[in-house]
């Protein structure tokens, strides 16, 4: 690495290992911008595949296709995408109770208190209405209804096939010259001097030297960890499940906008629509569910014919301790894992993949870049464990994991959010976080945390200014999703996959 004296070696030759999601979106978006000024290869082994899941995005994952400029039509019809506007959260703070986390603006606040404030107050002067009565994504949701012409515009993300995706990257990346080699990384080679890797040797003996190493080896971390020991934070204390059982199924049903995530007694269940099948998984913890039990579970849950045997994903949720040590960057699993429920993995490897981008070490690698990157993708990942651990914690039910959740102590970073929620009905944000004001407070309320008293500005509405106030925001939302069609509907006009995806299996209706 850099020191004052010492001139840093430029890097010239980038060595990407993995072709899972992460190795194709960096292999993407390195040779989208720096084609002509990197020798850019990926390793990958077809023999080991890839860990086969992760088909629910968030929306950032659409500004990331503008940068590579993806066609959405395009790149629909290859991965079998649906549009996912919000998650469907069942069973968590109670079984049979459900609410909505939508992606989008709930309302409209203003410079200084935000839109809940005064529907918080509407609540105490007795206007019953749902805060999600406020969101485009929440009506649409409900109603099965998707449109892109609808105004206000819905903000959306995706659903899709994982093999497929990693499928159109890969086209994409080889289309702009990046070179692809099949084969088993044997060993890692590291220099004498610094401990820095030097090399991939293959299993058929070729070796591919590189300056800058981007470890996408998923779980096993085979330069990260196993080479360079950079170490692990364990978060198993805050967030239980360490397991997850995965299928594929039949649809049997027109495909709705939203992924559910469905509350059991020791996790969750995830079931994401596709256009040609479903993806569903049980997320568990082991100390409270064996895996015989959870894929006895699973398929009976289901409700569909299952078009793959089920297979097991053990994994550990925390974070690599630097996710940037000496010459190797981890980007996707081999980074670390925060479990699924908000589905924010792909949008946390797009997210360093982009903080990559914009510190690329051509002139060597500095210490303060490597500092930099670490301590952003640390707060990262913190803010989004954070707001997963407060589902696993706010829920009444009354099973020994769940009561275990309840009782935990959690980070002070959380404590502190849920206090001034509880106190003033402030749900605070930093102005880098993936999770905004209006996330929190759908889950804050969806999970049963009471909040305080509503900001003063709110109370000091007339009744009838915020009666205005509060149909001039709904009228709209009602007659824009009054208009939509159902996303079947939307899907058949603007994105319908072709044979070469749907294969000989039967279309639903
Ligand atoms: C249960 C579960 C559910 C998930 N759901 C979601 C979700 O809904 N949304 C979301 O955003 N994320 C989700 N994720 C995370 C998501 O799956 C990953 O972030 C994403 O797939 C990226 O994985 P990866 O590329 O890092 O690793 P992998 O897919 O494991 O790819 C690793 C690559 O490294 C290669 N490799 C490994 N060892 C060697 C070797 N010795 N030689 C050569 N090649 C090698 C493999 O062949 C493969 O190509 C989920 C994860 C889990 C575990």
């Amino acid at each position: 690495m850099d020191s004052p004296n010492t001139p840093a070696a430029q890097i010239r030759k980038v060595v990407i290992a993995g072709g899972g999601t992460a190795g194709w979106l960096a292999a993407c978006a390195l040779s989208n911008q720096f084609r002509d000024r990197l020798d850019i290869t990926l390793v990958e082994s077809e023999q080991i595949g890839t860990v086969g899941v992760g088909e629910s995005t968030v929306p950032p994952i659409r500004t990331f296709h503008r940068f590579l400029q993806i066609d959405e039509q395009e790149f629909l019809r290859a991965v079998a995408g649906t549009f996912k506007l919000s998650i469907s959260f069942e069973n968590w703070r109670r079984p049979g109770e459900r609410y909505i986390h939508p992606f989008g603006i709930t309302g409209q606040g203003t410079w200084a208190a935000a839109f809940h404030h005064f529907w918080l107050d509407s609540l105490r002067r007795g206007m019953p209405s749902e805060l999600g009565d406020f969101c485009l994504e929440t009506l649409a949701s409900r109603g099965d209804q998707f449109s892109l012409q609808s105004q206000p515009q819905v903000n959306y993300a995706y659903h899709f096939d994982a093999g497929l995706y990693a499928k159109y990257l890969r086209r994409i990346a080889e289309g702009y010259g990046l070179r692809r080699v099949e084969g088993k990384i044997r060993e890692v080679r590291q220099r004498a001097d610094d401990g820095a890797v030097q090399a991939l040797v293959l299993e058929d003996g070729q070796v591919i030297e590189g300056d800058l190493f981007i470890d996408c080896t998923g779980f096993r971390g085979l330069l990260i960890e196993q080479t360079l020991g950079t170490g692990y934070e364990d978060w198993n204390e805050w967030l239980p499940s360490d397991r997850a059982v995965a299928v594929q199924t039949e649809s049997v049903g027109p495909p709705v906008p939203y992924t559910r995530a469905i509350a059991h007694e020791a996790g969750w269940r995830w079931h994401i629509p596709l256009q040609h099948r479903v993806g569903c998984g049980l997320v568990f913890s082991s100390r409270h569910m064996s895996d015989d039990e959870a894929r006895a579970k699973l398929l009976r849950d289901v409700g569909a014919p299952a078009i793959r045997d089920p297979w097991l994903v053990p994994f550990r949720t925390g974070r690599r301790l630097k996710a940037w040590n000496k010459n190797v960057v981890a980007l996707g699993l081999a980074s670390g894992f925060i479990e699924p429920l908000e589905s924010t993995s792909i949008h946390l490897a797009i997210s360093a993949v982009v903080r990559l981008v914009q510190l690329f070490p051509f002139d060597g690698i500095a210490s303060s870049l490597v500092e930099l990157y670490n301590e952003v993708s640390r707060a990262e990942m913190e803010h989004v464990r954070d707001f997963i651990i407060l589902h696993y914690h706010a829920t009444q039910r009354d099973e020994p994991m769940w009561k275990a959740c309840r009782e935990m102590p959690l980070p002070d970073s959380l404590e502190i959010r849920l206090r001034a929620w509880r106190e003033r009905a402030h749900a605070w944000q930093d102005p880098d976080e993936l999770f905004r004001v209006d996330s929190w407070t759908h889950v804050m309320l969806g999970q049963g945390i009471q909040p305080g008293p509503p900001h003063p500005l709110a109370r000091a509405l007339a009744d009838d200014d915020l009666r205005k106030l509060l149909d001039s925001i709904r009228q709209p939302i009602e007659r824009a999703v009054a208009g939509m069609p159902s996303q079947q509907a939307f899907i058949d006009r603007y994105c319908k996959a072709g044979p070469e995806v749907w294969g000989n299996r039967p279309v639903p209706r």
